[in-house]
C-alpha cells in the first residue's frame, strides 16, 4: 500500500509537472483534441493581443464546415456584452458548439467575422485570446491528479489554498473535499494508484471550478450540469450569475429549468437563430420553439 501511494504520488508530481508544462493559458490539457488545431491557429493568424473584451460582435458572420453544402451557422450579427450571462439552447446539430468555437476564436468564421472589442479574432494571436478564455467542454477531464491540481491545472503555480476552496465552493464542492483523506492533496479518480473516484456531476462541478478558479473575462460553458442533480445545476447557475459582472459568460444547455436565470436566451435551429431574448418572454410566446422545447423537458 505504501509504496503504491509512493508511486501514486510520484506520477501525481510527474503529471503536475506535465500539466504546468503545459499551461500557457491554453487549457489544452481538456482540449487534446484541439492541440493540432490551436498549432495551425497560431501559424496561420495575426499577432493582434486583444485585451479583455467588452463586447465580442459577430458580425454577418458564419461558418461552413469544409465539404459541406450547408453551413453549420448561417451568418449572423450578434453582441455578447460583458456583464452578460447568455444561454444557447437547441437541439442537435442547431449549430450551438459551432457558435461557441467562432466566440472564442477557436474556428474562424467563413463568412463575416468575430471581433472582441476592435480585434478581429482573425487577426489575433491565439494564445493571447485563450488567455482570456475559461471553457468548460462537453467532455471534462477526470485528471489523476491531486484534487488542488484538478482545479489549478493549466494556471501558473500559486501555493494558496484560498482561492482554490473559493472555487470549490462556488460549485459546492468545497464540503466533500474537506472530507477526503488528504484533503486537496488527495488523488482523485480511480486507478492502481488509489486515488478517490467521484460521480460524473461531481467531475462535472469540478470542471466549473476550473473555469471558475482562472476568473476569465471570457467564460463558455458546453453543458456544464448534464450529470448534474437540480441542486448542483441550480448552484452552477446562480454562481454564473453572482460572477457575470466582471465577465461575459455563455452557457449552451439543455436544461432548461434554470435557464431562466440567463440575462438572454439564444434559440437555434438548424444552423439559425429562431429566437433571442428572456426566457420568459419567450416560452409565452404561442408557437415558440423554446415552448416547445421547455414543454418536452417537463414530460420526461
Ligand atoms: P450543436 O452543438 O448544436 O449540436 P454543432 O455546432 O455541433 O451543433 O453542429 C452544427 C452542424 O455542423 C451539424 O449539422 C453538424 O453535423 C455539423 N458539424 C459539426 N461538427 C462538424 C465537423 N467537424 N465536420 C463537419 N460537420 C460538422
Amino acid at each position: 500500500i505504501v509504496a503504491s501511494q509512493t508511486a501514486g504520488r510520484a506520477l501525481n508530481s510527474i503529471v503536475r509537472y506535465g500539466a504546468v508544462m503545459f499551461h500557457h493559458g491554453l487549457y489544452l490539457s481538456d482540449y487534446f483534441d484541439f492541440i493540432a488545431e490551436v498549432g495551425s491557429m497560431t501559424a496561420s493568424r495575426g499577432s493582434a493581443r486583444p485585451r479583455t473584451p467588452k463586447q465580442i460582435r459577430f458580425e454577418a458572420a458564419g461558418f461552413t464546415y469544409a465539404g459541406k453544402d450547408t453551413p453549420a451557422l448561417h451568418p449572423v450579427s450578434l453582441t455578447f456584452s460583458r456583464g452578460e450571462v447568455v444561454a444557447l439552447v437547441g437541439e442537435n446539430g442547431a449549430g450551438k458548439s459551432t457558435l461557441i468555437r467562432m466566440l472564442t476564436g477557436l474556428t474562424l468564421p467563413t463568412e463575416g467575422a468575430v471581433y472582441w472589442d476592435d480585434t478581429d479574432l482573425a487577426t489575433a494571436d491565439a494564445e493571447a485570446v485563450w488567455q482570456h478564455v475559461g471553457l468548460v467542454p462537453q467532455k471534462n477531464g477526470h485528471w489523476p491528479l491531486a484534487a488542488r491540481e484538478n482545479i489549478t491545472l493549466g494556471q501558473p503555480h500559486s501555493h494558496e489554498d484560498a482561492p482554490v476552496w473559493d472555487a470549490a465552493g462556488r460549485v459546492g464542492m468545497a464540503d466533500h473535499l474537506r472530507e477526503l483523506p488528504d484533503g486537496l492533496d488527495t488523488l482523485l479518480a480511480r486507478s492502481v494508484w488509489g486515488g478517490q473516484e467521484l460521480s460524473g456531476g461531481q467531475w462535472q462541478r469540478l470542471a466549473c471550478a476550473r473555469a471558475m478558479y482562472r476568473r476569465p473575462a471570457v467564460l463558455v460553458l458546453d453543458e456544464p450540469t448534464s450529470e448534474m442533480d437540480a441542486r448542483g445545476e441550480h448552484q452552477i447557475f446562480r454562481e454564473l450569475h453572482t460572477m457575470a459582472p466582471d465577465r461575459i459568460t455563455v452557457v449552451v444547455t439543455h436544461r432548461l429549468d434554470n435557464v431562466r436565470m440567463a440575462d438572454r436566451v439564444i434559440v437555434l435551429d438548424q444552423g439559425r437563430i429562431r429566437e433571442e431574448g428572456t426566457f420568459d418572454s419567450l416560452v409565452q410566446t404561442e408557437g415558440s420553439l423554446l415552448a416547445e422545447l421547455y414543454a418536452l423537458a417537463q414530460d420526461r
